[in-house]
């Protein structure tokens, strides 16, 4: 038996068991050996039962000298009355308290000795417990693994008690070789080899022993970390880059036209990026900035060192609002040196479409490199005759599994109500819907959508990170939701028909190896032809699939290839190729458009995922890339997720800057608030009145909107207000915008879709509604939007929620402005979570390293893996050796998620 060997295969684990351990994840002797304790108590010896209350949790052991059940309205309450094993005449009884939990009277009876964690409260006379954790003590054989001594206890898992999981593990412990799970450390990192570090982690003989070999595996797991960022820097400063060499005439003649001058840590930042460009291995670098503080103006002077050298450069937005504003700022200040400029966005190129709200138009031509279609007309036909039977014949009726595994990659088949027949059109919204949250909630390997159902390959990404700091996942069911509604929707709209075009989805296939995942592939890829809905030279314009795909000889490389080829044959040097391109991430799909890219600038990074920027650099030669991003990282977060990136800080704001007020309003302060704004709005100034629609495809009700707007007309009457939301369509939006730039409106009511990098100067106003439904990272963002002028800014969150953790989110806004205090604040408050997922960075994930917690451990861990490859780059020499194993599980594991 080794590491890798499956639990199934040893047969003293009974199958329940197996079964509940897979639907954690843990489905090898390796995933068991790291499931690591959440805690542990001290069983050798156990305090006293406190007199009062307790601050923080205690374990105490008791024996049950009473149980009772009770019934108040529909609520029960178990009550199980503890006293201490050796009793004296100070002591007082403990109660525990259980709510509506219908097991655990089935488990706790008087006689019993109890072992409990939890808070003492006092309650009147009583001291009481609610809800502690506990553990029977049973006097079996198993009683050495469980007591008298430090006791592991492990993250809740429904299904297998702490006792099964202790047991499983300390009889796994017995029989595994530890030695091997040793990842190894260089001996700057001290400590030496601990073959039985894995052994101490889950029953350690004293808390000092703890202590160390937590530290020991923390580093094994921080350094392989490192290792693999180290590895690719070093691979990437290997790569054939462009060389940026010039004189800086352009940068000169633009910085010196710009109305200020530039902040000291501008200055500085542009050096340290202008030093990057001159080198030949491409630039990676990360600009940070808090929201308003320049970074645009130094990432157009470096756009125009690439430009000067006869290079492309391209600058990317998430939305098509800041695409259109950047455009219009590069215009602006651009035009008057002769710099040839495109916008190259979706709904650019296609006016009068459906659904303006898609930054990837699969009907345009922008979109296209990767999508396998040339031909228009394909006559609707049925691929299923109406005989339920044979559907059966093309896809199993299972429904959704019923556990989700962390990036597992799922067959979906979703088939319209009825077998109603999708208009060509209708099949276009479809492919839209699955490529709109591609790259943000998931990773779509594969579609096709057949006249009347679709199939495609689906990978779930992390949602968020719950209150154990667990990374969540997207559930697929909710996914399906977002694709159903959003195309039906859609697709009612242009048809004028009602309710959901589709039935319940079919989960078909779960893909468990590299073999299941090609053939699925192809079988979607080639379905339309299969099945006889297109003829065999026919093209069918609704099969998608990824490009860059690692499985080699699928009939996707060769698209790859094909534009690859496009892209070189249209590299010539005239004067009517642009030299920087603005876009959406549409551009990033858009091989054949670019000729010489030689810089990507890309705006507000944590909207674009890693494999975006990975897809984005997979050309050769490679372009430097400069990430951009308003949301401040804490320190050990760019040290790890963004740790292969160079990091540039711009920690200064321009000066002139008119001051931001916050102010937290309860919502029947609604009044004085309305009153202000209509003084400022007196005074010539505009306002943003913000309310909270986070996932507009799903949740947006257009009434609610239009109600919401209509109140605020009235509040503001007689000041023009204007409404503006992710369903408005895209030339409206444009004009929307244009007019409130201009000041013909006064108030702009608004979802979050001018959330970043919009910059308007004479808005001084900004009312947040149900401020507490926003993230503070958020928040700080959508504050940033005011205050760009001279004049004082003023910023109200409203909110009716009074709970304590509500009030202590929105309070750092009232007390600061600095994005980095409020990054780390957030943190602290929720964690990396939507921050920045590490699961999404494709790194390993960190099992029982804090990233918070051991910050100087990673900092260690760091400056050894940067030191030990720059000594020795392939690590060739003997004593290195042992190291590669760390780096080479990358190229298996890391890649996998990135490509
Ligand atoms: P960011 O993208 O960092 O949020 P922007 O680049 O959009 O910030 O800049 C915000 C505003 O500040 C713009 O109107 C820009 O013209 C202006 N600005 C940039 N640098 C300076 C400076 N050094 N002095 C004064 N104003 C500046
Ligand atoms: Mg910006």
């Amino acid at each position: 038996m080794d590491l890798d060997t499956a639990l199934e295969e040893l047969s003293w684990i009974p199958r329940p068991r197996i079964l509940a351990l897979r639907r954690l994840g843990i489905t090898r002797v390796r995933d068991l050996l790291t499931h690591y304790p959440r805690r542990y108590e001290n069983r050798l010896e156990f305090s006293c039962f406190p007199r009062d209350e307790t601050v923080d949790p205690v374990c105490l052991c008791g024996d049950v000298v009473k149980t009772r059940l009770m019934r108040f309205g529909g609520r029960r309450i178990f009550e199980a009355v503890l006293e201490e094993s050796s009793a004296h005449a100070l002591s007082q009884p403990l109660i525990c308290r259980w709510f509506n939990l219908h097991y655990i009277q089935k488990v706790i009876a008087t006689g019993q000795r109890l072992i409990i964690f939890g808070r003492v409260k006092r309650k009147g006379l009583r001291l009481v417990v609610d809800h502690p954790e506990c553990e029977v003590i049973e006097d079996d054989e198993e009683i050495l693994i469980h007591f008298r001594r430090i006791t592991p206890i492990y993250p809740a898992t429904e299904g297998l008690s702490q006792r099964v999981l202790r047991g499983l593990i300390f009889r796994l412990l017995e029989q595994v070789d530890v030695a091997s799970t040793d990842l190894p450390l260089p001996d700057s990192l001290g400590n030496g080899d601990d073959e039985d570090a894995l052994r101490k982690i889950h029953f350690p003989e004293s808390d000092e022993q703890l202590r160390e070999v937590r530290v020991r595996l923390v580093l094994g797991e921080f350094f392989r970390m490192q290792m693999q960022i180290a590895a690719a820097r070093v691979e990437n400063s290997a790569r054939a880059g462009c060389r940026h060499q010039t004189r800086g005439l352009l940068a000169g003649k633009f910085i010196a036209a710009l109305p200020f001058d530039l902040t000291r840590a501008q200055q500085r930042v542009l050096n340290e990026i202008q030093h990057d460009l001159h080198l030949a291995s491409p630039m990676n670098r990360l600009l940070q900035g808090d929201v308003g503080s320049g970074k645009t103006v130094v990432a157009i002077a470096a756009i125009l060192v690439a430009v000067e050298s006869g290079s492309q450069a391209a600058l990317m937005a998430p939305t098509q609002i800041l695409a259109e504003q950047h455009y219009a700022v590069l215009r602006n200040w651009l035009d008057p040196l002769g710099i040839r400029i495109a916008l190259r966005t979706g709904a650019r190129q296609e006016d009068n479409t459906p659904l303006p709200l898609f930054a990837l138009r699969a009907n345009s031509d922008s979109g296209s490199a990767r999508v396998s279609r040339v031909g228009n007309g394909v006559t609707p036909s049925r691929t299923f005759s109406e005989d339920a039977e044979a559907v059966g014949a093309h896809y199993s009726k299972r429904r959704l599994p019923h556990f989700e595994k962390p990036w597992a990659i799922y067959a979906v088949t979703i088939g319209t109500r009825k077998r109603r027949c999708l208009s060509p059109k209708a099949r276009t919204i479809v492919l839209d819907a699955l490529r709109y949250f591609h790259n943000k909630r998931y990773e779509v390997f594969a579609a096709c959508v057949m006249p009347d159902h679709v199939h495609f390959l689906i990978q779930p990404w992390p949602k968020e990170n719950d209150d154990k700091r667990n990374v969540v996942f997207w559930p697929l069911k909710e996914l399906m939701h977002s694709i159903k509604s959003f195309s039906s929707h859609a697709i009612n709209r242009i048809e004028g028909s009602r309710g959901s075009v589709w039935e319940q989805e079919r989960f078909d296939r779960y893909i468990r190896s590299d073999r299941d995942l090609t053939e699925k592939f192809e079988y979607i890829l080639r379905n339309p032809w299969k099945s006889g809905v297109a003829q065999q030279n026919e093209n069918y314009p609704w099969v998608w699939a990824q490009e860059n795909d690692r499985r080699k000889g699928s009939a996707f490389r060769r698209d790859a290839e094909t534009s690859t080829r496009d892209a070189r044959a249209t590299q010539t040097e005239d004067n009517t190729t642009p030299q920087i391109i603005v876009g959406t991430h549409a551009l990033l799909y858009e091989n054949v458009t670019f000729s010489n890219l030689g810089l990507a600038v890309i705006d507000e990074q944590h909207k674009f995922g890693v494999a975006q920027r990975a897809k984005l650099t997979a050309r050769e030669p490679a372009p430097d890339v400069l990430v951009m991003t308003a949301t401040p990282i804490p320190r050990t977060l760019t040290m790890t997720v963004y740790g292969d990136l160079e990091v540039s800080t711009i920690d200064e704001m321009p000066r002139g800057r008119g001051e931001i007020i916050t102010h937290l309003l309860n919502a029947d302060q609604l009044g004085e608030a309305i009153t202000f704004l209509r003084e400022q709005l007196t005074a010539g100034r505009q306002a943003y009145i913000i309310y909270p629609l986070i996932d507009e495809s799903e949740k947006l009700d257009a009434k609610a909107a239009a109600k919401e707007f209509e109140q605020w007309q009235e509040r503001l009457e007689p000041f023009r207000c204007e409404l503006l939301h992710g369903r408005v369509v895209s030339p409206d939006k444009q004009a929307i915008m244009q007019r409130f730039r201009a000041g013909e409106t006064h108030a702009l009511i608004s979802t979050t879709v001018i959330e970043v990098g919009v910059d308007i100067p004479n808005v001084t106003v900004m009312l947040i509604e149900n401020a507490e439904r926003f993230g503070l990272s958020q928040l700080h963002q959508l504050r940033g939007r005011i205050g760009r002028g001279a004049h004082t800014s003023h910023c109200w969150l409203v909110s009716s929620d009074k709970i304590p953790e509500t009030m202590m989110k929105l309070a750092v806004l009232e007390k600061t402005t600095n994005g980095f205090e409020i990054a780390e604040a957030d943190w602290e408050l929720r964690g990396p979570g939507d921050l920045l997922g590490t699961a999404q960075s494709g790194l390993p994930e960190l099992k029982l390293g804090d990233l918070r917690r051991d910050a100087a451990l990673m900092r260690k861990a760091r400056r050894a893996a940067l030191e030990l490859l720059e000594d020795d780059p392939g690590l060739d020499r003997p004593e290195n050796q042992r190291f590669r194993s760390l780096i080479v599980e990358r190229q298996g594991q890391t890649f996998s998620h990135v490509s």
